[in-house]
C-alpha cells in the first residue's frame, strides 16, 4: 500500500527543479511590461506607453497543456525557461520587484494580469501573488485563469482577495476545434466542457462585463462561428477579446497559415458592429464554410465605426480611470514591422485610411457596392 507523505525520487526532483526562479518568487513578463516597468531599456514603436502588465507563472517543469499553436507546449522541443509565449522573451523577475515597480509606477499603470499555467501549484502560488500585490497596489488585477486546475471555491477565493476580472484562454470558440487543437486530438488534456464551467461559474462570481473569453482567429473555426460566439456571450454580459494566430517557431502549427488581414478586419468590423447593436447577425450572409460573403449595412453606419478606429483596437481589459483598453499587448498577434493587426493604440486618420483600404469594403458590403465593387474572391476567405 501507498504510504501517506511518500516522496518519489522523481517527484523530489521536480520540486527542486521548480525551486530554481519557480513562482511564486519569480513570474516571467513581457518585453512589453519589462519595458514599461523600466526594467529593460528602450522604447516602443510610436512611443506607446503600455499601462496594462502581464505577467506569467513560471515553473521548470512547464505548462502541462499541450496546445498546438501555444510556444509554452509541453511537447514543443527546448527547455521551459528558454521557451517564447507569442514569439516573444518573456524575462523571469523576481515577483518582489515587480510589485515595488508597480507600486511605484502606480499612477502611470491601468492593470496587472497574472497569467496562469496547467501546473499543480499554479493556485496556491497565483494566490500569494496576489496577497502581496494587494497589500501595496491598487491597480486593478485581472487573472487569466487555467480551468483545468479551479473550482467554485478557488474562482470565490480570487474575487475575495480583490481580483477584478477573470480571462478564460478558450482560443477556440467551438468544441470541435477545441479538441483538434488543445484537447484530445493533441493529447493535450484539456476539456471543453470544464472550461464553460469555469467560465460560468467566473460570470456568476464576478457579475456583468468582468469575465472575458480569448479567442483566436485562425485556428479553424470559421467567420460565423467567431460572430455566432460574439452574440451568445454578449447575451451572458461576458466579453470576447479577439486575437488573431501567428505560428510560433516549432509548435504543432508552425506551418499553418494566418488569418489573412482582409478577414481579420472584417471580423474585427462586424464583432463590433455586433457588440455595439449596430447590426445582427441576420444582415451578415456565409458560404457553405461559414465565411462572411456579404453584409447589408448603412454606409454611414460602417464610416461612424470604422471614423471611431475602436474596432481595430486590442481588446483588452480597461483601465479603470478612462474605460479605455489597458491591456493592448503590442505585436501580440503580428510583428515589429507588419501592419498593426489589432492596435494598441487608437488608429490615428493616416491608420483609419489604411484600414478602409484593407476592408476592400466594395467587395463584401452592400452598401459600397457600385462602381468599382465586385464580387468576393475566394483567397479572401481560404486560409482559415
Ligand atoms: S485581456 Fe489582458 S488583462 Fe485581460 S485577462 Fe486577457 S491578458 Fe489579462
Amino acid at each position: 500500500m501507498k504510504q501517506r507523505g511518500h516522496r518519489s525520487p522523481a517527484r523530489e526532483k521536480v520540486q527542486a527543479a521548480d525551486a530554481f526562479h519557480a513562482s511564486p518568487d519569480y513570474l516571467r513578463t513581457s518585453q512589453a511590461a519589462a519595458l514599461s516597468m523600466r526594467f529593460v531599456a528602450g522604447r516602443f514603436h510610436r512611443d506607446i506607453e503600455l499601462g496594462g502588465i502581464n505577467v506569467l507563472l513560471n515553473y521548470q517543469s512547464g505548462c502541462h497543456a499541450n496546445c498546438a499553436y501555444c510556444g509554452l507546449a509541453r511537447e514543443r522541443p527546448g527547455a521551459y525557461e528558454e521557451k517564447s509565449f507569442i514569439r516573444v522573451d518573456w524575462p523571469v523577475i523576481q515577483t518582489e520587484q515587480i510589485i515595488d515597480r508597480m507600486d511605484s509606477y502606480q499612477h502611470r499603470m491601468g492593470r496587472f494580469c497574472i497569467s496562469q499555467v496547467v501546473h499543480r501549484r499554479t493556485h496556491e502560488d497565483t494566490m500569494e501573488i496576489i496577497r502581496q500585490y494587494r497589500k501595496r497596489v491598487t491597480v486593478p488585477l485581472s487573472v487569466l485563469v487555467a480551468p483545468p486546475v479551479l473550482n467554485r471555491e478557488r474562482i470565490q477565493e480570487m474575487k475575495d482577495a480583490g481580483v477584478d476580472m477573470i480571462g478564460v484562454g478558450l482560443d477556440a470558440v467551438t468544441e470541435k476545434v477545441f479538441d483538434r487543437r488543445r484537447g484530445k486530438g493533441v493529447q493535450g488534456g484539456l476539456v471543453w466542457r470544464k472550461y464553460w464551467e469555469v467560465i460560468e461559474m467566473s460570470r456568476e462570481i464576478f457579475g456583468p462585463w468582468k469575465v472575458n473569453c480569448h479567442v483566436l482567429v485562425g485556428l479553424g473555426d470559421s467567420d460565423r462561428d467567431i460572430l455566432q460566439f460574439t452574440v451568445h456571450v454578449k447575451s451572458r454580459q461576458i466579453l470576447a477579446y479577439l486575437f488573431h494566430f501567428y505560428p510560433e517557431p516549432d509548435s504543432r502549427m508552425a506551418r499553418s497559415r494566418r488569418p489573412s488581414l482582409l478577414r481579420s478586419r472584417k471580423i474585427q468590423l462586424l464583432k463590433y458592429l455586433l457588440e455595439t447593436d449596430k447590426i445582427t447577425l441576420e444582415q451578415i450572409s456565409f458560404d457553405k464554410k461559414g465565411a462572411v460573403i456579404e453584409a447589408v449595412v448603412k454606409r454611414e453606419i460602417v464610416d461612424q465605426a470604422i471614423d471611431s478606429g475602436l474596432p481595430f483596437m486590442t481588446n483588452g481589459c480597461p483601465d479603470q480611470a478612462s474605460g479605455m483598453v489597458s491591456c493592448t499587448r503590442p505585436f501580440g498577434s503580428y510583428r515589429p514591422g507588419e501592419p498593426f493587426r489589432d492596435y494598441p493604440l487608437l488608429p490615428t486618420e493616416e491608420d483609419r485610411g489604411q484600414i478602409r483600404r484593407q476592408l476592400r469594403l466594395s467587395r463584401w458590403l452592400d452598401a459600397y457596392r457600385g462602381a468599382g465593387g465586385s464580387a468576393p474572391r475566394k483567397d479572401d476567405y481560404g486560409n482559415s
